[in-house]
This record gives C-alpha cells, structure tokens and sequence, in this order.
C-alpha cells in the first residue's frame, strides 16, 4: 500500500492501459482524505479530463447540489473518485481490463480513508463494487456491508439529468445515506 503522495505520483504516472494514450489529466480523486463517506463513479468525462477534477461538468454540478441535501461538500466532508482515472474516449463505458488496470489505485485510496460508507454512482460502480450482477434499476438505495463498510449505489447524476422522474426515489436514497452517516 502507497501513501498519499506516492500513491497520486504512481497514479498520474500509470501507463497501465490505453487511456492514458487519449488522455489530457489523470483524475485522481477530490476531498477529504479523513472523510467517513466516500463516493465513487465510473470515470471521467470531457471537462473532468480537461480539468483533472472529478464531476466538475454538468454531472459534478448536480451531484454537488445532492451532496448539499445530506450536508456534504466535496472539500469538507466526503472523498469523490472514479473506478477508472482516465477519460474513455467519447465517455464510452470503461471496458473490463481497464477496471482492471486501475482497481488497485481505487483500493489505496479506500485502505488510506478508510471510510465508513462508500457510495456508488451508478451501475458501472455497483457492479464492480457491489454485484456483478447489480441491477441499479431494483437495488438502489439497498444497504450492504463488505469487509466492515457499509455500502450502496444511487443513480448517475448524468441518469438523473436525462430522466427526472428518477429524482424523487434519489432523494429517498440520500436521506438514507444521512441516515447511516448519523448511526
Ligand atoms: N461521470 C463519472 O462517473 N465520473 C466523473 O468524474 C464525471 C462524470
């Protein structure tokens, strides 16, 4: 296990799979390193490889404003990294091997900030996390715990965007993320 610094050098360095032939920024990851919940969505997209920020774009704003609900900010409370630290090009899904590539950097982070709870961002994360079988559709909002942290996935906030009508069950979501927060 690398420390924060080496970790961040490995990780903007990683030659690991063909992103990093595409990309402009690695992404490593935003917030606080202590914090008790940590969200994790699949990779970035075009202004998050332009940036080197996670969820900055239209996604980030809307995520932003859910975290607010719950009383969390990217920089004070919660940590935001991505399955993947590298842009598929064209925001195609990230392909097997190359979660597999970059698992191990997610898993530093998780054993750095230990965190109590770990929320997915959509399926691609749910399934890799949770269940490869995950259906985001029936099990969202559902709690389970591995290794000593709880977790759980909402909706993508790019899902949330495209479909409003999911919006009123992630607001259910979220209080129970507030919920197990308090416990
Ligand atoms: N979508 C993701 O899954 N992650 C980001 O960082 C941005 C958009």
């Amino acid at each position: 296990m690398l420390e924060w610094n080496d970790l961040q050098n490995a990780c903007h360095q990683c030659t690991r799979c063909g992103l990093c032939e595409t990309r402009h920024n690695v992404v490593f990851g935003v917030g606080n390193q202590n914090a008790d919940i940590l969200f994790v969505g699949e990779g970035p997209g075009e202004q998050e490889d332009l940036q080197g920020e996670p969820f900055v774009g239209p996604a980030g704003k809307l995520l932003d404003a859910m975290l607010c609900i719950i009383d969390l900010d990217r920089h004070e409370n919660c940590y935001i990294a991505n399955i993947v630290k590298c842009r598929p090009p064209g925001n195609r899904d990230p392909l097997e091997l190359e979660q597999d590539a970059c698992i191990d950097f997610l898993r530093n982070q998780v054993a750095l900030i230990k965190p109590r709870i770990i929320v997915c961002l959509g399926r691609i994360a749910a399934q890799r996390l949770i269940d490869p079988e995950y259906r985001i559709t029936r099990q969202h909002g559902q709690w389970v715990q591995k290794n000593g942290i709880w977790l759980t996935a909402i909706y993508h906030p790019s899902a949330l965007l495209r479909d409003e009508w999911k919006r009123p069950e992630t607001f259910r979501d979220l209080l129970s993320i507030r919920e197990k927060l308090r416990e």
